[in-house]
């Protein structure tokens, strides 16, 4: 997750915040005006939870409060209403993204705030422009992101009409560390150090002027943490604006859904998209521990690969950490052999190894094929099972044969090298009169639009 600092909290708190809803978003924000919604919220901010948060600091300014509203924000009472999130999660567990989200800001209001890392996390704001509700998003600029990730900030922005809420790193703290250890220290040291003064540090003061916020983190995301992710939660690691026991909740709208389904709901709504994605980026931070995944590689694998694979998690989800076998970190694609095989069906071949040689060879060939080079854990091939199955069932007595290969553990190597694999799911299309498979280039895997592709080639 990425999120940017200033050392002047005072800039950030009243000109630069941005309420954002498609009718509102380019008023100026001034302090009359969040005023006046601290005293419709503060019912809700009222109400306190009985978990204690964990690693809190002492209270601080520097946060996304305007100070002039939390000068004037109301007493607490001393009867405190008890909100029972864990009973809410339950209640919320298969509501749709939609309706999480829009219960997030029914509740907080100007007090909720989105986390934009600039990845597929689009999809957050996209939720919440279409409950019609006014929201409020913020984001870590570390100063180490892609150029391509302030692109893509300034392109959302422009295509919500809001102003993100930047967040910078301390400058002293980074000018101490990058003076005593250099700019890559965390090659030699590990992550946590820098990613403490970048991103937790910046992240502890922006929640402190908040009491819920809403991130992006999904139980597929990673191998080992996030496996225990609630839609809505008391934040087990930080606090917010009331300080101390239960003054922070967290807000997880899309726990429950896939990755593939996130980026069909992307597709679907004409999403802007981080170009870094296009060049095979899952996960986006910032640029120094950030690479794009290998085919079968889970994509937490992305980040801080030089470090192990349970100790990942940069200190913003800390509260996630949980021990897990070595047999529940599934991620690097070979342990496949537990796993029930997928695309069966009679009007599918199953082509060995020699099988998809053969068929490499133009003279053995009789007629056009299309092969799915799969593996079965992955989650977009398993995704995508259904629309295949479907296009074998169209296409049997066709003079299209449809078949599957499967490309993971020891043919994987055979299959980057010989047959364009890039990531799972892949799809080729071997023509009748041409040597060389026609890669299927599209996310969508449909039957029709699957169809489309063998129609044009056949
Ligand atoms: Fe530093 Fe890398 Fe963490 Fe960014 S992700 S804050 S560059 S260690």
């Amino acid at each position: 997750m990425a999120f940017a600092v200033t050392s002047s909290s005072a800039a950030i708190s009243v000109s630069s915040f941005s309420r954002s809803s498609s009718s509102d978003l380019k008023v100026p924000q001034i302090c009359s005006f969040r005023l006046a919604d601290r005293h419709a919220t503060v019912n809700l901010s009222q109400k306190r939870c009985a978990v204690k948060p964990v690693n809190a600091e002492p209270k601080r300014n520097d946060s996304l409060l305007p100070q002039a509203a939390s000068i004037s924000a109301p007493e607490v009472s001393e009867k405190v209403e008890v909100e029972d999130f864990e009973k809410l999660a339950k209640e919320l567990d298969s509501a749709s993204p939609l309706e999480i989200m829009d219960k997030a800001l029914e509740k907080f209001g100007n007090d909720v705030a989105i986390a934009f890392s600039g990845a597929e996390d689009v999809a957050l704001i996209e939720y919440a422009k279409l409950t019609g509700r006014p929201f409020r998003v913020f984001s870590l600029d570390t100063g180490r992101l892609n150029p391509e990730t302030y692109r893509f900030f300034d392109e959302v922005e422009k295509h919500y009409g809001i102003r993100i809420e930047y967040m910078f790193p301390d400058a002293v703290e980074v000018q101490a560390l990058v003076r005593s250890k250099g700019l890559f220290s965390f090659y030699v040291d590990g992550h946590q150090e820098c990613c403490r003064v970048r991103k937790v540090r910046p992240l502890r003061r922006a929640l402190k002027g908040l009491r819920a916020w809403i991130t992006g983190q999904r139980k597929d995301q990673s191998p080992g943490t996030r496996s225990e992710v609630p839609v809505v939660q008391v934040d087990p690691v930080f606090e917010g604006l009331d300080g101390g026991v239960g003054s922070l909740v967290k807000w997880n709208p899309v726990a429950n859904v896939d990755g593939i389904d996130i980026w069909n709901f992307l597709l679907a709504m004409n999403v802007p998209i981080n170009s870094l994605h296009s060049q095979g980026f899952v996960s986006i931070g910032c640029e120094p521990c950030t690479r794009p995944v290998l085919p079968g590689q889970h994509e937490r694998e992305g980040r801080w690969w030089w470090e192990d694979a349970k100790a990942k998690e940069c200190g913003l989800h800390k509260g996630n950490l949980k021990q897990h076998s070595a047999a529940q970190l599934n991620g690097n694609g070979n342990g496949a052999a537990a796993h029930t095989d997928i695309f069966n069906s009679q009007n599918l071949v199953t082509l060995s190894r020699a099988g998809i040689e053969n068929l490499t060879r133009l003279q053995n060939r009789k007629e056009p094929w299309i092969v799915v080079l799969y593996a079965p854990w992955c989650p977009y091939c398993q995704a995508m099972e259904e629309s295949y199955v479907a296009l074998a069932e169209k296409l049997a007595g066709s003079g299209v044969k449809v078949a599957k290969f499967r490309a993971d553990g020891e043919q994987k190597e055979y299959a980057q090298k010989e047959l364009q694999l890039g990531s799972f799911p892949t799809i080729l299309f071997f023509p009748k009169h041409s040597a060389k498979p026609i890669k299927y280039a599209s996310e969508r895997r449909d039957v029709d639009s699957l169809m489309a592709f063998v129609n044009a080639l056949r």
